[in-house]
């Protein structure tokens, strides 16, 4: 059986190339569900070990690598690549594992794709599925890196890009992408979840195709952090596999991928997902405490703007991969995420602030008894740390509205004269 686009709602399914976001039917979100009993005689831990050594374009990406779990029956000329993906698994030095409050922590660095993020990854797919559905222009709501991204796929394959920004809170690095890689860049007098409402009118309306998150063939692509993870890690499944929760595509990926992937026998037990929020931007979370009694929505503040978001479309799907892994949901402050991307940063490894909620999250699950000292974690970086220079300066030089840095690494000027160099030598700090 060829694989459809079925609402996890309704149940009701429709052929892949059909251009459709949501369920017409309904309103709900659409998988693409593939046809697994298939695919089991197909993919082997050997198949994708035997790809490490090739040349062929799709076989050096660390999303089309794995190519059968995401398009099994994949138009080869049409996929979109810029050689994602292969990020850096990174085993914590102690001092950073230390402040997690863990023995052992490994870092999956998705912000060493192209762009600096893991939109990448998702993008690489979702721009090879707007040219499968014969469309010519893209659109996105983004709080920065889902921009960046889509302008760069979209030039690559001389597609118009239309990104849309809440104004005023996109981080320079980002906002700097998208113009240089040629979009159309519209800011939009709302914030991030007014934008996307808006993205998403247009698309029904417009000869546009979206690709916010919402698009499942996005989260397809982003699968992959969780297959090649797992790949690097000759299969052996941690303990606890931690990420930051905004509009919430990634936990949704991460469930599906590692329910697929059990279900194939490619892994032999399921680890644990932990989904971080900021306090600001908590909807998630807040529905979690109170036993999923009610759907929050909020009014997002944070200064991890990747993460501002108060009404995540990727709601129910994270909900459904938190209960597929017997995952939890907890929040943290922003001088905590602030405080430990310092942390992260001086271990020379770096990242942006919503990066830095997993291991801020960690220390507090640790805390809290739910994470185990000896338990076997891997976070997920999902930006890179230049995409927010201004929170960087601002964090250091101790110029952060309400926020006092813990681990500020003050900028110093001497006079040109060797003993004053030479006097803080004598006194690091
Ligand atoms: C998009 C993004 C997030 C949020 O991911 P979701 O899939 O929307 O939950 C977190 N961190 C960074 C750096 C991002 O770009
Ligand atoms: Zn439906």
């Amino acid at each position: 059986m060829p694989s459809v686009l079925k609402c996890m709602d309704c149940g009701q399914t429709y052929p892949l190339d059909r251009p459709i976001i949501t369920c017409p039917a309904c309103g709900g979100l659409l998988d693409v569900a593939h046809d697994l009993d298939a695919l089991r005689g197909t993919v082997s831990r050997a198949l994708f070990e035997g790809r490490l050594a090739s040349w062929d374009r799709l076989d050096r990406s660390g999303v089309w690598r794995y190519r059968e779990l995401l398009y099994p029956d994949l138009p080869r000329d049409l996929a979109v690549t810029r050689g994602e993906g292969n990020t850096t698994l990174y085993t914590a030095q102690p001092r950073l594992a230390d402040y997690a409050g863990v023995r052992q922590l490994q870092l999956k660095h998705e912000g060493e794709n192209p762009t600096g993020s893991f939109k990448d990854r998702g993008m690489t797919t979702g721009v090879t599925q707007a040219r499968i559905v014969g469309a010519s222009s893209v659109i996105c709501a983004s709080t920065g890196n889902t921009s960046a991204s889509m302008a760069s796929y979209a030039a690559i394959c001389d597609m118009q890009a239309l990104v849309c920004f809440p104004v005023g809170y996109v981080a320079l690095g980002k906002v700097a992408q998208s113009v240089a890689y040629g979009a159309l860049n519209i800011q939009v007098e709302g914030d991030f979840d007014e934008t996307l409402a808006l993205v998403q009118e247009a698309a029904s309306e417009l000869p546009v195709y979206l690709l916010n998150s919402l698009n499942p063939f996005r989260l397809e692509g982003q699968k992959t952090i969780m297959i090649e993870m797992l790949h690097q890690r000759g299969w052996h499944v941690p303990d606890w596999i931690v990420v930051p929760g905004g509009n919430l595509g990634n936990s949704s990926a991460f469930g599906k991928a590692l329910h697929e992937l059990h279900a194939l026998g490619l892994i032999d037990r399921l680890p644990r997902l932990a989904i971080i929020q900021a306090e600001g931007a908590n909807p998630l979370y807040r529905s979690y405490a109170e036993n999923w009694q009610t759907r929050h929505t909020v009014r997002a503040e944070t200064i991890a703007t990747a993460i501002r978001i108060g009404s995540p479309a990727n709601f129910a799907k994270a909900r459904r991969a938190l209960e597929w892994t017997g995952g939890v949901v907890t929040e943290v402050s922003d001088q905590a995420i602030m405080d430990a991307k310092a942390r992260i940063d001086a271990a020379g490894i770096g990242c942006e602030p919503a990066s830095a909620a997993t291991v801020a999250g960690i220390r507090r699950l640790v805390d809290e008894g739910v994470i185990a000292p000896d338990a076997d974690v891997v976070a997920v970086l999902t930006g890179h740390l230049l995409k927010d220079p201004d929170a960087v300066l601002k964090y250091h030089s101790e110029s952060l509205p309400a926020l006092a840095p813990r681990y500020a690494n003050r900028m110093h000027t001497i006079p040109p004269a060797l003993d004053a160099l030479a006097a803080l030598l004598t006194d690091p700090l």
